[in-house]
């Protein structure tokens, strides 16, 4: 059932599509559904066609009837009483478009679903054989499932927990980093994965003190956000400085951090979002896409929410 969350959810979170779960099971609803279901195609680059006009992008979706009745069909669930299913198909076209650009210009629900669409098409892709015999094993549950050929054991589509969190000292001040593979001057929250056996607020403290050596507290969470590349997902935290400011990098992870104004971090998110030309003399000049949980957890600071 749809939540109300304190404020908007981050872009790829926002529809509450019905994903119909009870329904996977049931061969006739299913049948039923896929005769007056609209079709998302996904090639194995993650991308689906589309329609472009006027700075939106649409979903270009497929008629069932168009379809190889052996193609495994994946339901996606129900949205304005539409079934939606996803395909992975072989072709891919020139202009055809991934889900950052789809999620950056289509409405909420087309975002969602693709969303959803892509994270099932990769994990299928990459889990062809079961993990406990080596055996091939098959989809079910209408894809939500594969199902060992050889011992029968049943497996479930993955999702990577990921913290990020926007890292403040209790007043002007906020802690952005910049991976080593980023253009020079571009910065972003901190990230990193969740660890078997670790909490998210333990996650959140670690890899802060991982990657720039400085302790948090008053960790809270603030919003999610599925991140199918392939198969994160993002679990959006504020932090506060305890203790001594001085960073100490993790080479490996960290290229540069610095604790920047909110001055320094709004001009920065103006400049990003106009395209335009940053001063070549500021600390910052780029920060993460509206796309991003990393941008929406900046956006809340910059705007006195957390
Ligand atoms: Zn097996």
């Amino acid at each position: 059932m749809p939540f109300e969350p304190p404020f908007e959810p981050p872009r790829l979170a926002r529809a509450a599509y019905d994903r119909a779960g009870l329904r996977r099971g049931d061969a006739e609803w299913l049948g039923d559904a896929w005769r007056t279901s609209r079709v998302l195609a996904i090639s194995p680059d993650a991308t689906t066609p589309v329609e472009r006009g006027d700075g939106a992008v649409r979903l270009a979706l497929r008629d069932p009837s168009t379809v190889d009745s052996a193609t495994p069909r994946r339901l996606l669930g129900v949205a304005d009483g539409v079934p939606y299913f996803t395909i992975t198909v072989d072709e891919v076209t020139d202009g055809w478009a991934n889900l950052r650009e789809v999620g950056a210009a289509a409405d909420d629900v087309q975002a969602a679903l693709l969303t959803s669409a892509v994270a099932l098409e990769q994990w299928h892709a990459r889990h062809p054989r079961c993990p406990r015999c080596g055996a091939e094993t098959s989809e079910a549950q209408a894809g939500w499932t594969r199902v060992c050929t050889n011992d029968g054991s049943e497996h479930f589509p993955r999702t990577d927990p990921a913290v990020i969190m926007v890292v403040h000292d209790g007043g002007d001040l906020c802690l952005l980093g910049r991976g080593p593979q980023w253009n020079e001057k571009r910065f972003s929250t901190l990230a990193g994965f969740v660890e078997p056996g670790e909490s998210l607020e333990a996650a959140v403290a670690r890899e802060v003190f991982e990657e720039v050596g400085v302790s948090v507290t008053d960790i809270r969470y603030i919003a999610s956000q599925p991140w199918p590349f392939p198969s994160s997902l993002m679990v959006g935290f504020v932090a506060r400085l305890s203790g001594d400011p001085s960073l100490h990098l993790d080479p490996k992870e960290m290229a540069e951090a610095h604790w920047f104004t909110r001055d320094e971090v709004q001009q920065a998110a103006d400049w990003t979002d106009a395209r335009a030309t940053p001063d070549p003399d500021a600390r910052i000049q780029g920060i993460s896409p509206q796309l991003s949980i990393s941008r929406y957890l900046i956006d809340g600071w910059l705007a006195g929410r957390w």
